[in-house]
């Protein structure tokens, strides 16, 4: 009996940890990617954000909620761009931008995703810098470890093969995409400002000031004659936005429409690499 209620005892325990502890949670897929990368399949992660909505957008429900409440540490980008997941949690919620080193931060001043939150205008999308990721990975290496002591060495051998892996995409992308330099992108929004500046392309403008915000009459006719002095062939749609202010724009400009995912939405994208790949693969198709 002694025996039994020992091994009922011991299934409880393990039941407690699974429901507590054993779960990591990420807010959006790119958050998503690169925390697999360090964790491996050790412990089950779950991403909150399915494939076709926009973080921007995103307001949670009943199950993000529930999700959130049995995860001991919840991962997401940034305050303006998916601080949603943060207030979700109220313990152990990591703000994946706090750990990029100053220099490396974009401030663009149109990028307010939201308004209640405005960071200093700091440009949340550095996840579409490898360099900017592999920057991050000894932060998120340390938070990890803090919550699974017993992977600490599994967490920091995966980080280190991964930032391996981040250089050689990097060189990559960088030779793959030099026939291309200084060429003007022009893109739904302003996501790609980290993936532009890190491989010498310019940020021409962007169709939505920042995500939700309908372009003006006068917004739309400053951004046809940018488009038509940059000699633009193609404007950039992303997977998440509606293509409908794309079309009136490309038709006012006789441009084509190609569409870029800065998040790895697409069927496509299985591994933070595959996400950098796929985007730099549209580009220099396109540009
Ligand atoms: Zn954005």
């Amino acid at each position: 009996m002694r025996y039994l209620l020992l091994i009922a005892f011991a299934l409880l325990a393990a039941c407690s940890r699974a429901a507590k502890e054993n779960l990591i949670i990420t807010s959006s897929r790119p958050a998503y990617l690169i925390i697999h990368e360090i964790v491996g399949e050790r412990i089950p992660i779950k991403n909150l954000l399915s494939p076709a909505a926009s973080p921007h957008t995103f307001s949670p429900g009943p199950s993000e909620i529930k999700a959130v409440s049995k995860a001991n540490i919840v991962f997401y980008i940034a305050e303006n761009l998916d601080g949603w997941a943060a207030d979700l949690h109220a313990g152990h919620a990591v703000e994946m931008m706090n750990f990029l080193p100053d220099a490396m931060i974009i401030r663009s001043d149109n990028h307010n995703h939201d308004h209640d939150h405005d960071h200093g205008g700091s440009d949340p999308h550095f996840w579409l810098n490898p360099l900017a990721v592999k920057a991050i990975l000894p932060d998120l290496c340390k938070e990890l470890s803090g919550i699974y002591p017993e992977y600490k060495v599994d967490f920091e051998r995966n980080s280190k093969k991964f930032a391996a892996e981040l250089l050689a995409l990097d060189s990559a992308v960088k030779r793959n995409l030099s026939a291309k330099s200084g060429k003007s992108v022009f893109t739904f929004h302003p996501s790609f400002n980290y993936f532009l500046k890190q491989y010498g392309l310019t940020f021409g403008g962007s169709i939505e000031a920042f995500p939700g915000k309908e372009p003006s009459p006068n917004y739309i006719s400053e951004l046809t004659s940018r488009i038509n002095s940059a000699g633009a062939k193609v404007i950039f749609s992303e997977l998440q936005f509606s293509k409908d202010v794309a079309q009136t724009i490309a038709e006012l400009t006789n441009t084509k429409i190609a569409v870029l995912d800065p998040l790895g939405s697409a069927k496509e994208v299985a591994s933070y690499q595959d996400l950098i790949l796929y985007n730099s693969l549209i580009l220099l198709e396109n540009l």
